[in-house]
């Protein structure tokens, strides 16, 4: 499976998920259908399924001209997103799997940006890399905004999701990652390797590079909403309780 990134809008990326064997793909969060329709064109490629993380527009604005397209889309979203996901077929709970070509997907329900958020779990095999496909969940060196959730609940989500291997490829929907690592320096200014990945951070964004894929082993190590428990974070925030610390951290990211 070839995940073939998308840029739209300001600083969205839809991910296509190609099986060139059967030469199917699925579709994660299609913010618009056009770059989606053309990038199947190049390939001849045929859209069998819209995988959608969360109901905001910025992440489903594509899917009725998509299936509208292609015929047989099934689009999958969570259970908790029933009636605000334009052309929801599947309601998916956490545990229930996902199919490209012969990849198999896991879903975890991870709310906290919106209550019904879902992210998409590809692991591992033996040829190929694990594959996370987030949404507004855990961004490169930041988390989404609390818009429908509480701090609890993210906490709860995001640790789910640092449970998964550390090289596992981090696809979110977003190019927040510059200032979510501007930020992060001013909570955890001694983290070597935080520093070092801004500086490649920023070398990329000047050279327009995208800076997704991310991997999980580097954010565990230096995205300051996966590091609520470590001394240096708890002292910025003058707290030792995990979710006050991670309030507080999410908070001062909203002000920044
Ligand atoms: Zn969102
Ligand atoms: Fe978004």
């Amino acid at each position: 499976m070839q995940v073939i990134r998308i840029p739209v809008l300001t600083d969205n990326y839809i991910f296509l998920l190609h099986d060139h064997i059967k030469n199917i793909a699925a579709v994660v969060d299609p913010a618009i259908a056009e770059p989606v329709i053309e990038q199947l064109q190049q390939l001849d490629a045929k859209l069998v399924a819209i995988f959608n993380t969360h109901h905001h527009h910025d992440h489903v604005g594509g899917n009725q001209q998509l299936i509208k397209s292609f015929d047989n889309v099934v689009v999958y979203g969570g259970v908790e997103d029933r009636g605000r996901i334009p052309g929801q077929q599947v309601f998916l709970k956490e545990g229930d799997c996902v199919t490209v070509g012969n990849r198999t997907g896991v879903v975890f329900f991870v709310p906290g940006h919106t209550r019904a958020h879902i992210a998409y779990y590809f692991p591992a095999t033996p040829t190929e890399s694990g594959e996370l496909f987030c949404g507004d969940t855990l961004f490169a060196g930041g988390c989404g905004r609390l818009f429908e959730g509480t701090p609890t609940q993210m906490l709860e989500s995001l640790t789910k999701l640092q449970a998964l291997p550390d090289d596992t490829r981090v696809w979110c929907a977003h190019e927040y990652t510059l200032n979510n690592l501007k930020f992060a320096l001013t909570v955890d200014s001694n983290n070597p390797e935080l520093k070092t990945r801004f500086t490649a951070a920023q070398a990329a964004r000047s050279r327009n590079e995208s800076t997704i894929p991310s991997d999980l082993g580097l954010e565990k190590r230096t995205n300051p909403f996966l590091r609520w428990n470590q001394p240096a974070l708890q002292t910025a925030v003058d707290s030792s309780d995990p979710v006050q610390t991670f309030a507080r951290l999410r908070g001062m990211k909203d002000r920044f």
